[in-house]
């Protein structure tokens, strides 16, 4: 499929979607450059990536799409990713550690999101991905340049030393009004958390509402100085590098 197919098929006002045609040409690109069976896309079902499902669908509907369920996603997440697999009549691969809650309390002490973060998502995201990615090329993330400062340095195609795998960020340069205007054109399924003050959405345990005028991420890890999981800037030298607590990682909120 072309971009102009996608583009006439999904949306009525392209000049509200400057970087579609980035998008999906990136994403062509690679369904040319490797094997669709290397190549996975991995979503949390905040906005971003709700909407690179819904253009992915549309290029090839043999690309799988993972999600790392950490036992401690909200509910409306995990309704969210049973009414979008109904949706698009898809079947979400499933990551997760084997370390259960009661298991990581025995051998890190009770609430490790409180006193050590890091360590907890290294635990339930960082090391599942790494695993789960030692079977794939190519990555296909939906991370933007405007969501944090960390972010802002990403280009849309990458190598990942720490994973092993070509990065591809085909949403980098969109804003999130575009998103969410992509959203509302389109209908699709969203996080009905995200019309209550929740902008971004991780864990339970690590996510709140924002405030009028704050930062859309700043529900995430508020007042710790953590603004990342690690999934996608945990490295260093090539080894997982889990950031301690009160260790700058340069990000803003
Ligand atoms: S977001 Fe919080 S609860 Fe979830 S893995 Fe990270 S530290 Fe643990």
């Amino acid at each position: 499929m072309d971009v102009s197919n996608i583009q006439n098929n999904t949306i009525s006002d392209n000049n509200n979607f400057p970087y579609l045609y980035e998008s999906v040409s990136v994403i062509q690109k690679i369904t040319q450059q490797f094997q669709i069976e290397k190549i996975i896309m991995g979503t949390g079902f905040g906005a971003p990536g709700i909407v690179l499902i819904d253009i992915l669908r549309k290029i090839n509907s043999n690309i799988k799409i993972f999600y790392i369920d950490t036992d401690l996603l909200f509910q409306e997440t995990y309704d969210l990713k049973d009414k979008l697999e109904e949706y698009y009549n898809i079947k979400f691969i499933r990551l997760s550690t084997n370390v259960s809650i009661g298991e990581q309390k025995e051998l890190h002490g009770d609430k490790l999101w409180k006193t050590d973060p890091n360590l907890c998502c290294n635990i339930r995201k960082v090391i599942p991905l790494k695993n789960a990615l030692k079977d794939f090329d190519v990555w296909i993330t939906g991370i933007r340049k405007f969501q944090t400062q960390m972010r802002k340095n990403s280009k849309i195609i990458d190598y990942d030393e720490l994973y092993n795998v070509t990065k591809v960020n085909p949403l980098i340069n969109w804003t999130h009004d575009q998103v969410w205007e992509y959203i509302r054109i389109k209908n699709i399924p969203y996080n009905k958390l995200h019309d209550k003050g929740y902008p971004s959405l991780g864990c339970t345990h690590c996510t709140t509402s924002i405030k009028k005028g704050e930062n859309h991420r700043a529900g995430r890890w508020r007042n710790k100085n953590k603004t990342e999981c690690g999934l996608h800037f945990g490295y260093k030298n090539g080894k997982v590098q889990v950031l301690r607590n009160g260790e700058k990682d340069n990000g803003s909120k």
